[in-house]
């Protein structure tokens, strides 16, 4: 993976700053870097007519994708968001109204969102200390306590569902320890389904992404590292699964005629979202070699000083880096920080509530949380775009101190 550093490559800038009187342009949180190679692309889609749900890009999309994330056998199925990819390949490995899924409450919404598309419940767990990504032991625990089997399957007492599937998640880009999560789930025999949606670049054990679970569900939104415009993926090594996401992803019509054998919808990608998606591919290692420089220049410059701590990076794996920041001291607040540095022109921002905190998913069922209530509000993200220059990324690093210092004024 190159770490050449963030890239200049701005040949066809779409991109709109919002500019503050006060400190000159807002540096963006996580803005798509957009070159020469993506418009040649979507221009050759405008030229040929190929705009809509099937054509070439599509399946140059998904064969290049799963060849980048090291799929061997199997397939890929493009869909038209992440959200997408992760209900549909829940669905294709058998969830149904009614189940139960388990989740780490500490994640973006969409992924409980997708479990409560097909009808099922999350079972929220808390998150380990070391990766922020859901907790085996944890999972272990609360299955052999909570659970008995009936009939074959896994049924959760109190609320009388069936354990259907555990959706890890892989937070910020680093990975959980995907072993542990499937020794547990093969226990019960429960598919895995990941949540890579911001982890394209991650590697477990050496191991490439697209062999870390059952399904690897994968997004192209334009926050992300890789992005279509909107876009979403499933890799399996299970090529069944994946014919199962392309068939509910096309309104589960299995011919040409009118004649459907299931309840899907329409998810398909575009040949429009494919085209930019197989140009991002095509620098997938100079993308994911800028995010991981800019974590390391916050990381030497910011961590260890001022009460900052870094984000996780486990030892099991190498994360994406998707976004960059710092973990801030106790009884200061993220929202409070980011909010001061926005002020300044520093596209800062808070992160991920856990979804037991949330309206929709305040009632179900969970485990206890004090790993994730002890740092949702004082995760920091920062500007990490890949095209962050340098001297962007200086004028962040001088400004984080003397936001913190009146911070850790305002609390005292
Ligand atoms: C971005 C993201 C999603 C949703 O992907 P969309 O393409 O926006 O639907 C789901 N889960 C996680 C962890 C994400 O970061």
């Amino acid at each position: 993976m190159t770490t050449a550093g963030v890239s200049t490559d701005r040949a066809a800038p779409v991109v709109r700053r919002k500019v503050s009187v006060m400190t000159g342009p807002m540096i963006p949180l996580a803005e798509p870097n957009l070159g020469d190679r993506e418009a040649a692309l979507l221009a050759e889609c405008v030229r040929s007519g190929w705009v809509s749900s099937v054509g070439p890009f599509v399946d140059r999309f998904e064969r290049d994708a799963a060849e980048v994330c090291g799929l061997v056998g199997g397939g890929a199925a493009a869909v038209d968001s992440g959200s997408a990819a992760i209900y549909l390949a829940l669905r294709a490995a058998g969830v149904q109204a009614g189940d139960l899924v388990i989740v780490p409450s500490y994640t973006f919404i969409a992924t409980a969102n997708a479990v409560a598309m097909a009808g099922a419940e999350p079972w929220l767990m808390d998150i380990e200390p070391e990766s922020w990504c859901l907790d085996a032991e944890l999972m272990r625990d609360e299955l052999a306590r909570s659970t008995e089997r009936v009939a074959g399957e896994i049924v959760h007492r109190a609320t009388g569902r069936r354990v259907a599937a555990v959706v890890p998640v892989f937070t910020l880009g680093a990975t959980p320890d995907m072993d542990a999560v499937r020794r547990v789930a093969d226990g019960y025999g429960l598919p895995v389904i990941a949540d890579a949606a911001c982890a394209i670049g991650a590697t477990y054990r050496g191991r490439p992404l697209a062999t870390t679970a059952d399904a690897v569900c994968l997004s192209f939104n334009g926050n992300k590292t890789l992005t279509c415009g909107g876009g979403g993926l499933v890799l399996s090594r299970d090529q069944k699964l994946v014919e199962r996401v392309r068939h509910l992803s096309t309104q589960a019509r299995p011919g040409g005629s009118y004649e459907h054998d299931d309840r899907g919808f329409n998810f398909r990608m575009t040949n429009l979202e494919a085209a930019v998606g197989c140009a991002q591919l095509a620098r997938l290692d100079q993308l994911v070699g800028a995010k991981r420089a800019i974590r390391r220049r916050y990381d030497d410059a910011l961590v260890g000083r001022f009460g900052l701590r870094a984000l996780p990076s486990p030892a099991w794996c190498e994360s994406s880096c998707w976004l960059s920041g710092v973990l801030l001291e106790e009884g200061v607040s993220a929202g409070q920080t980011a909010a001061s540095l926005q002020a300044a022109g520093i596209g800062a921002r808070p992160f991920w509530k856990p979804l037991h905190l949330q309206t929709p998913y305040a009632e179900s069922p969970r485990s206890a949380m004090p790993v994730c209530e002890s740092i949702w509000d004082r995760v920091l993200t920062l500007p990490c775009s890949t095209g962050l220059s340098q001297h962007e990324q200086e004028r962040v690093i001088d400004r984080v101190p003397t936001v913190l210092a009146e911070a850790v004024r305002r609390v005292a």
